[in-house]
Parts: structure tokens; sequence; C-alpha cells
């Protein structure tokens, strides 16, 4: 993947992050950082959702910012946009639709 497409990317998901950040507001994000997300991210859903700080829509926007950070942690890797299950190079027109896919069309479904 060429650099400039990777500063694309980039931005994409940093307007995101900023967007998620924002709807979820700042009391909840000081219990996200309070409590890290750990890697298994359906339980510690449980514990939040435990907590009735946050409603269902706040969990799914606490799962895609998850997902958006560890786009980003993986692109300072250099593995951005690779699958994470099969190692293929997740196509393009799927990133830009998707910037923080983990996993190649295939595999997906
Ligand atoms: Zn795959």
């Amino acid at each position: 993947m060429q650099a400039q497409e990777i500063k694309e990317y980039r931005n994409m998901l940093l307007a995101k992050r900023e967007h998620l950040i924002e709807s979820l507001g700042k009391i909840n994000i000081e219990k996200i950082r309070e409590n890290p997300i750990s890697a298994d991210i359906d339980d510690q859903s449980q514990e939040i959702e435990n907590d009735q700080v946050m409603d269902a829509l706040d969990l799914l926007d606490v799962k895609e910012l998850e997902k958006v950070d560890q786009a980003l942690r993986r692109m300072e890797k250099g593995l951005y946009g690779i699958c994470l299950d099969c190692g293929a190079q997740i196509s393009s027109s799927r990133l830009k639709a998707l910037p923080f896919a983990q996993q190649c069309i295939d595999c997906a479904h």
C-alpha cells in the first residue's frame, strides 16, 4: 500500500474516531479510560453493560471506537489493511467503505 493511500485511510480513521468520541460523550470516555477495553471485546462489553452507564447505542460506538483504535495501531506497525484471519490484503474498495475492517471480504462472510 502506498504512503499516500495510508495517509488517506488514517485521516478517515481519525475523523471517525473524533466523531465516535464526540457521540459517546465525556463521561463515557472517562469510563473507558478507567476500564481499558480488553482483547476480549465481548467480555468487556458485558462489564460495561452491567454498569448500566452505557445504553445499547453507546455500546456499538465503543466497539467501533475500539476497531478504529486497533486499525490505527496496526497502521503504526505497518500491518494496516491486512486480513487478521488469512493475511491477505484487504481490497481498497472495502477499506474505503470500512476503513477499520479487520478481515478481507472472504473471511468476513
Ligand atoms: Zn481473509
